[in-house]
């Protein structure tokens, strides 16, 4: 049985009544002076007390019995509260240690969602949403980056007719998704290529002049042609807007989601892709070098110097690992 003492306020007079409180299985008996009451607990709704103020226990009638025994409100608080289903929120909230075990455990779904949930999400999503839309998307990429930073290419014209026919006669003698090779000179770049939703390939020619042979660059455009077969910018195109509903369904910042679509090709050439869409499309390089009878070697030839290129941006940057991934390339037999 619960005991404590307080003051009883009738709801009509602003006195303040001093009395004696006890809770048995059902009931809460008020006594005092000329006061004896005994209110069901199904009645009475308690508000606890904060910090060093008294609590108050609302009573039918507009009246209050207010207490400062903090320990004989916690207990009739649990007792209340085990007939709600607010009791476990309660608890909750009512200890630090839970608070701060329930913060992390959210964050940590944030971060799955984030990290697993939406590239899964991406995937899913990249291979049923239209092929009109995917290349809407990879048209407006581009339209935005010829405007940021792509100039027509200083390239000879022989040179790039050259590497066009030889990438297309070895596309024509094995299976490469359907693409579009466009040449383009950017400071800003530096020596890169990328693949954009949709198939278009962009080379600069930075990374023309950087390569001591076509082969290399033919094993770039291999690379890009991986990243193009498994829609990787599509992917990452969806994952920033994946992540962009996440952000707004958490904050309620209904910018964001809108920042991140006027943000789409800074996206694809910034965040850069993950590792496992680097593995795959260095996958698909490797076998198709081979399938070309061009060396593999090739392409750990320029991703080394890439390496070593002092360009701020270049290719190993939205390209991490280099040195671990070039190693099968260097191990790889000649066709
Ligand atoms: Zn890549």
């Amino acid at each position: 049985m619960t005991a404590f003492s307080g003051d009883l306020f009738d709801g009509r007079t602003s006195r303040a009544h001093p009395v004696h409180a006890r809770v048995d299985a059902e009931t809460l008996h008020i006594e005092g002076d000329g006061i004896a009451l005994a209110i069901p607990l199904a009645r009475i709704a308690l508000a606890p007390p904060a910090g060093a103020a008294r609590g108050v226990i609302h009573l039918p009638d507009h009246q209050e019995l207010h207490s400062g025994d903090h320990a004989a409100l916690a207990t009739l608080a649990d007792r209340l509260s085990g007939r709600t289903p607010e009791r476990w929120a309660r608890r909750l909230e009512g200890r630090p240690i839970y608070a701060v075990a329930a913060l992390i455990v959210s964050a940590g779904i944030l971060f799955a969602g984030l990290r697993w949930g939406v590239p899964a999400a991406a995937a899913l999503a990249a291979r049923t949403l239209p092929a009109g839309l995917e290349s809407r998307i990879g048209t407006e990429s581009l339209a935005l980056m010829e405007k940021i930073s792509l100039r027509p290419s200083g390239l000879p014209a022989a040179h790039q007719q050259a590497l066009t026919a030889q990438l297309a006669a070895r596309c024509g003698r094995q299976d490469c998704p359907p693409y579009r090779l466009l040449f383009r000179n950017s400071a800003l770049f530096g020596a890169n290529a990328m693949a954009l939703p949709g198939g278009t390939i962009v080379v600069t020619d930075a990374l023309v002049n950087l390569a001591q042979h076509d082969e290399e660059v033919l094993a770039v455009l291999a690379h890009e042609l991986g990243h193009v077969r498994h829609r990787h910018s599509l992917r990452l195109a969806l994952q920033g807007i994946g992540a962009g509903a996440i952000l707004v369904a958490v904050t309620g910042d209904i910018g964001s989601v809108t920042d991140l679509a006027a943000g789409l090709p800074s996206l694809l050439l910034q965040t850069g892709y993950s590792r496992d869409m680097e593995r795959e499309a260095d996958a698909y390089a490797l076998g198709w070098l081979h399938a070309a009878c061009i060396p593999p070697r090739r392409f750990a030839d320029i991703l080394g110097r890439l390496d070593r290129s002092p360009s701020d941006t270049g290719l190993l940057d939205s390209h991490p690992g280099s040195r671990e991934r070039i190693r099968p390339f260097i191990d790889a037999k000649d066709c």
